[in-house]
C-alpha cells in the first residue's frame, strides 16, 4: 500500500495545531440569580485564548423551534468587558444585536452583563422567586464565526434551590456545570432552576428518560408516567431507533406553549388540567407531539433548518412536514400506545378539519406559503385583518399528512405507510447524508414509498385545490360526512364586542350577509333594530329572528349615523363527522387496523 508521506504530514500538522488551538481557547458561562425577584439573571463569560485586535459578541435573533424574531438583544443590559488584570476593555454595539469588545489581543477576555427577564413564556427567558428558566438564545453570547467553538455552563441557581434540569451532559465532580460541543447544541438546551420536583424515571431500549419540572400540581403522576412511557415507546417503534443517550422532559410551569430540543424538551403544564379525560388526553397529545419533534424536524428536516442563521431566522417551505406531521404523529402515537381511544383520534382529526375548513384563509393561503410566512403572518397564521387570508399549518398540515398516509397505504396494498417514509428520511438524510432534505428529494421520497406519482395529492400542499376527503377516507374504511346542512336558525354571521361604552363589530364572516351588506370589523354599532346596540341584545335578536327576517344596525360614520341593513339567512353547517363502514373490504380493515395500532 502506498501512501502519501507529504499529505501524511500535512494532515498530522493541520491535526496537532487543531488540538492546540483547540485546548487554547475555552468559553465558560456562569449564570446566577442571586435576587430572582428582581427577575434577571447575571451571566459572566470567561473568554480564553481567543486573541483578537476585537471580538463581535452576538446575542440570537431568535430560538429554534419557535419561528419568531425574538430580539433578545433588548433584555442584555450592563455589559462590562476586562482583560485578565480587570482592566476595563471598552465595547461599542455595532449592530442590533452584536457587541464589539476592542480585546487588543488579550489572552482573557472576562465579560459580565445581565439580561432583565418581563414575560413567563416558553420562548423567553424568565427568573422570579420560584424559578429560573434559562432559554439560552436569549442569554448567551456568542463569538461571530465561532459558533462551533465548545463551550462550558454553570448554573448558579438562587439560594434554597436544589435542582437544575436540562438536557445537556453535566460535567462530572462540579455542580450544575455542564458542557456543549458547540453553541448550536447550548442554544438547544434551555436550564430550568428552582425547587423542582421529578416523577419516577422511565427507560425505553435502555435509555433513560426523566419528567422533571416547577409546580406540577395534582394528579395521579404514577398513570400519568405508565402512560407517557407507552407513548414514548410507540413513537420510537415508528423511527426505530434513538439517538439520543437520555431524554428530559422539562415543565416551566403553567403557561402555553412548548419547544423542542435535541434530547429534551420544555413546556408550560398544569397538572391540574389532567384531572378531566379531555385535559388529560390533550395535554398526553402535546407532549407526544413536543417529543415526536426531536425525529421531525430536530433530525428528520427540512435542508434549511441548519445550519440556523441566528440573526436572519431560516425559512422554509416544509413547516406542513416539520409541524403538521408532528400533529398527525401526535395523535397516532397516543392512540397507538393504547391511551387513546379510536374515537378520541378520530375527534382530534375532525377538530384539524373543522378549524381548517370554517376559515376563508382555505381560498387564498397553500400549505406551502403557510410554512414560508410564519415569520411575519405567526405560528398560527394572521389574525386581526378584515378577511383571514391565512391559514395554519397546524390545521391542515395534519390532515393533509393523513390523506397522504391513507394513499400510500391504498396503492402499496397496505404494505407501506407514511411511517415507511419518516423512517427513510431519517435513515438516509439524517443518519447517512447528514443533511436535511430538499423538496425534490421530499416529494421523492413520497413518490419512491408510494411506488406511484402523488401529483394530486402534491396540489393539496402547493395550490389551494379543495381536499377530497371522502374517497381518501374510503381507502381507510371510514366514511366522512362533508355535505352542507341548512339549519333553521338564522344567521347573520357577525359578532361584537364592547370596549368601555361602545359597541363595535368584532368579527365578520367572509361572504356571510353582514359581509355583503358592507359590515366590517371595527364599525362602530348605536342601535340593533332601533335598540341600545349590546352583545346580548345582539345574541337575543338572532336567537329571537327567523331566517328571511330583516336587521337593521345604526352606525356611527364619523360625526353621524347610518344605516346598514340586511336579510337573515339560513345558518349551514358541515359537521364532518367521520364513522366507520359497517361493510368494509378486506383491504380497509386491514388499512385502518394497521393505522390505529401501528
Ligand atoms: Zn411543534
Amino acid at each position: 500500500m502506498r501512501t502519501n508521506k507529504r499529505l501524511a504530514l500535512v494532515i498530522s500538522f493541520l491535526l496537532i495545531s487543531f488540538s492546540i488551538s483547540a485546548q487554547k481557547s475555552s468559553l465558560s458561562y456562569t449564570v446566577k440569580m442571586e435576587n430572582p425577584e428582581w427577575h434577571f439573571f447575571h451571566v459572566s463569560l470567561s473568554c480564553k485564548g481567543i486573541k483578537k485586535e476585537f471580538i463581535d459578541f452576538k446575542m440570537p435573533a431568535w430560538t429554534p423551534g419557535y419561528y419568531q424574531k425574538m430580539d433578545y438583544a433588548k433584555n442584555l443590559q450592563r455589559l462590562k468587558a476586562t482583560d485578565a488584570a480587570g482592566r476595563e476593555l471598552k465595547w461599542e454595539k455595532t449592530s442590533d444585536n452584536t457587541w464589539r469588545v476592542l480585546s487588543k489581543n488579550a489572552d482573557v477576555i472576562n465579560l459580565s452583563y445581565e439580561i432583565k427577564t418581563e414575560r413567563a413564556f416558553v420562548a423567553s427567558p424568565y427568573v422570579d422567586e420560584t424559578r429560573g428558566y434559562v432559554l439560552p438564545a436569549g442569554v448567551f453570547l456568542y463569538i461571530d464565526k465561532l459558533i462551533n467553538h465548545p463551550v462550558q455552563v454553570r448554573i448558579v441557581p438562587a439560594e434554597k434551590w436544589n435542582r437544575v434540569a436540562t438536557g445537556l451532559d453535566s460535567i462530572p465532580g462540579k455542580r450544575f456545570t455542564y458542557k456543549a460541543a458547540d453553541f448550536d447544541v447550548l442554544y438547544d438546551s434551555p436550564f430550568l432552576a428552582g425547587n423542582l420536583e421529578e416523577l419516577h424515571p422511565f427507560y425505553i431500549r435502555g435509555i433513560k428518560h426523566r419528567f422533571i419540572g416547577y409546580k406540577l400540581g395534582d394528579f395521579d403522576k404514577d398513570q400519568f408516567i405508565v402512560d407517557l412511557k407507552r407513548i414514548v415507546d410507540a413513537a420510537v417503534n415508528i423511527i426505530g431507533h434513538i439517538p439520543y443517550k437520555n431524554y428530559t422532559f422539562i415543565a416551566i410551569g403553567p403557561g402555553p406553549g412548548g419547544i423542542e430540543h435535541l434530547n429534551s424538551t420544555t413546556f408550560g403544564f398544569n397538572g391540574t388540567n389532567l384531572k378531566n379525560r379531555d385535559g388529560y388526553i390533550r395535554t398526553l397529545h402535546f407532549l407526544a407531539h413536543e417529543y415526536f419533534h426531536h425525529y421531525n424536524v430536530k433530525r428528520i428536516r427540512p435542508i434549511e433548518l441548519g445550519p440556523f442563521d441566528y440573526d436572519k431566522g431560516n425559512r422554509t417551505n416544509m413547516l406542513w412536514i416539520s409541524e403538521g406531521l408532528s400533529v398527525y404523529y401526535e395523535y397516532l402515537v397516543v392512540r397507538r400506545a393504547g391511551v387513546s381511544t379510536d374515537g378520541e383520534l378520530l375527534n382530534a382529526l375532525r377538530g384539524n378539519i373543522l378549524a381548517f375548513e370554517n376559515k376563508p384563509g382555505k381560498r387564498f393561503q397553500t400549505l406551502q406559503q403557510a410554512s414560508y410566512e410564519t415569520w411575519s403572518d405567526g405560528p398560527f397564521g394572521r389574525t386581526g385583518d378584515e378577511v383571514n387570508k391565512t391559514i395554519s399549518y397546524y390545521d391542515k398540515g395534519p390532515v393533509v399528512g393523513m390523506l397522504f398516509d391513507f394513499k400510500i397505504r391504498q396503492v402499496t396494498n397496505n404494505k407501506k405507510s407514511l411511517d415507511d417514509v419518516m423512517r427513510y428520511l431519517y435513515k438516509e438524510y439524517y443518519q447517512k447524508r447528514k443533511r436535511g432534505f430538499t423538496e425534490e428529494e421530499l416529494r421523492a421520497a413520497f413518490e419512491n414509498v408510494a411506488g406511484v406519482p402523488m401529483a394530486e395529492e402534491y396540489e393539496y400542499v402547493t395550490t389551494t385545490r379543495e381536499l377530497d376527503y371522502p374517497t381518501y377516507f374510503t381507502y381507510a374504511g371510514l366514511r366522512i360526512d362533508t355535505t352542507t346542512k341548512i339549519l333553521s336558525t338564522a344567521y347573520a354571521g357577525f359578532t361584537l364586542r364592547n370596549k368601555e361604552d361602545t359597541v363595535f363589530v368584532a368579527e365578520v364572516d367572509y361572504e356571510s350577509p353582514a359581509w355583503n351588506s358592507g359590515l366590517r370589523r371595527g364599525h362602530r354599532v348605536k342601535w340593533i333594530n332601533g335598540k341600545k346596540a349590546s352583545v346580548l341584545l345582539l345574541d337575543k335578536t338572532i336567537t329571537d329572528a327567523s331566517p328571511g327576517d330583516k336587521i337593521t344596525l345604526t352606525l356611527y360614520v364619523n360625526d353621524s349615523t347610518k344605516n346598514t341593513d340586511f336579510i337573515l339567512e339560513r345558518k349551514k353547517d358541515r359537521p364532518f363527522i367521520i364513522a366507520t363502514m359497517g361493510d368494509p373490504e378486506p383491504l380497509q380493515k386491514q388499512i385502518l387496523e394497521s393505522w390505529l395500532k401501528g
